[in-house]
């Protein structure tokens, strides 16, 4: 089974995970707020992208550059003359398309061969009762559209008090541009050898013309890039030293998506043709990932040369090269970008991970999140919330685990409701507190001082002491099999 956009778009509002962004507004219609939980995916995605990519490799150190930057970098990077999408005018309703996708939307259509009755015809077929084929307006039928006309992507803003030309700018449509501006700078303070990258986190901003399908395609969104400086004239393994590369960041890409739960058959590789690269880049590929929208790219990695550095070079006036002490010689280095949307990978994340399944009669949703991409790591749950004794050990137990992980506290229904709600939501694992954990007095049973955790994929459960949650959940959390707890901590029988 694959889980359509509505059935993301309805759960993450339904559950704290995304918005739509000034919703009582009416909403804006390409922008999105990231809820409680959502917010606690998207920086889960973020801190295990920079553990794994920065702090984890001697060859990669961080950025964080500005969004707003000097005008003439987007002169020198080509986006003030190129960054432009066709686009088009309806004459009577004032839509506006890109012209290159036009067609491939279904139009409305007046049919004078049946009394001027309407029809919407599926995209790029004629109409099956005259044969026509469209020719106005797609989404009203009645206007003709203008010719078209390029549209810069770019977000338009001032710096300064003043709104006039010489202080127009930009918001930042990538986060590359940022990194190359720093290269000399990164190279000279942190002394790197080639081959090094610099990665970046942060957001960008194109006005695009159709943004669309939930977080897939936004005009405010979040990048994760990375730019890849090799020498070109060093070989690796026989090898083009920018080829090698970039065939193992092609590789490390994919393994990295599959580690956190992306599913193989979800996922594949497409070759961007050799009139479809950009003019500046050698080959590009792009991780494609089959998202309810059908194949769409998750990433794209690019082998862009030394064409943006040599822009640099030129538009600043400053030599942004690295001298290789072996030839003795400065050379401006080749990079590889592997870029990535953050707000994509989110969506991928969520759609590979919701299951929906039957149990004993019922449905069950469940999000089968990687443990370290859930949002809540563990649920703590009272099973009597009128028993003082053990909402107060509940709490107890969620103040402890909460010094280490995002924990939550619930007793708004019964533990069966409960758990279903935690499922939702893909919290790994629940903690309930019961009577035998605090004993019960009036009948002389004495406490036990152990808990039930109940994990979330098998729906099995343990019997654990208080005091080892911690060394437990240490160990789950950190990828250890389910079931070594479950048979060192064995469930009583009911
Ligand atoms: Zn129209
Ligand atoms: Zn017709």
């Amino acid at each position: 089974m694959h889980v359509t956009m509505d059935t993301l778009v309805s759960l993450s509002k339904r559950r704290g995970f995304i918005f739509q962004s000034s919703e009582i507004y009416g909403g804006t219609g390409s922008c999105w707020d990231y809820g409680p939980l959502g917010v606690e995916l998207k920086q889960n995605i973020k801190r295990i992208w920079w553990r794994d990519y920065i702090q984890r490799r001697p060859d990669m150190v961080g950025l964080d550059a500005s969004i707003l930057m000097h005008p003439t970098v987007w002169k020198a990077s080509g986006h003030v003359d190129n960054f432009t999408d066709p686009m088009v005018d309806c004459l009577e309703c004032r839509h506006r398309f890109r012209a290159d996708k036009v067609d491939e939307m279904p139009w409305v259509h007046y049919c004078a061969a049946t009394k001027g009755n309407k029809f919407t015809i599926p995209a790029g077929e004629p109409c099956s009762h005259c044969g026509e084929r469209r020719t106005l307006c797609p989404d009203c039928g009645k206007g003709d559209l203008t010719a078209p006309r390029q549209f810069n992507l770019m977000f338009k803003t001032f710096m300064g008090p003043v709104e006039e030309d010489a202080a127009l700018t930009y918001l930042r449509p990538e986060t590359a541009q940022g990194i190359f501006v720093n290269f000399d700078n990164v190279a000279q303070s942190m002394r790197r050898k080639l081959p090094f990258g610099i990665g970046q986190i942060g957001k960008a901003f194109r006005n695009e013309i159709t943004p669309g399908n939930f977080i897939f395609r936004t005009r405010e969104f979040e990048q994760m890039e990375i730019e890849y400086f090799v020498n070109p004239r060093d070989t690796v393994e026989g090898k083009p030293a920018d080829e090698y590369w970039h065939e193992r960041w092609i590789a490390d890409s994919l393994a990295w998506f599959q580690r956190y739960g992306l599913r193989a058959e979800n996922l594949r590789l497409r070759e961007h043709e050799k009139d479809e690269l950009a003019h500046y880049a050698k080959r590009t590929a792009d991780i494609e990932y089959r998202f309810p929208i059908g194949w769409s790219e998750l990433m794209g990695i690019a082998n862009r040369t030394d064409f943006d550095l040599k822009q640099h070079a030129k538009f600043s006036g400053k030599a942004l090269t690295y001298f290789d002490e072996e030839r003795k010689e400065h050379v401006v280095p080749y990079v590889i970008e592997p870029s990535a949307g953050v707000d994509r990978a989110l969506l991928a994340f969520l759609a590979d991970a919701y299951q929906e399944e039957e149990v004993r009669g019922e449905k069950r949703v469940v999000l089968r999140f990687h443990p370290e991409l859930a949002p809540v790591k563990v649920a703590v749950l009272p099973l009597l919330k009128k028993r003082e004794d053990i909402v107060r050990t509940a709490h107890a137990v969620r103040d402890t685990l909460s010094r280490h992980w995002p924990v939550v506290y619930d007793d708004t229904a019964a533990i069966g409701r409960l758990y279903r709600r935690q499922d939702e939501v893909g919290t790994p694992y629940c903690v309930t507190v019961d009577v035998q954990t605090v004993g019960d007095s009036d009948k002389g049973e004495s406490a036990d001082g152990k808990v039930t955790i109940r994990d979330r994929d098998s729906m099995e459960q343990a019997r654990v002491p208080i005091d080892a949650l911690p060394p437990v959940f240490l160990d789950l959390l950190n990828g250890g099999p389910w079931s070594a707890v479950a048979s060192k901590y064995p469930a009583a029988k009911t």
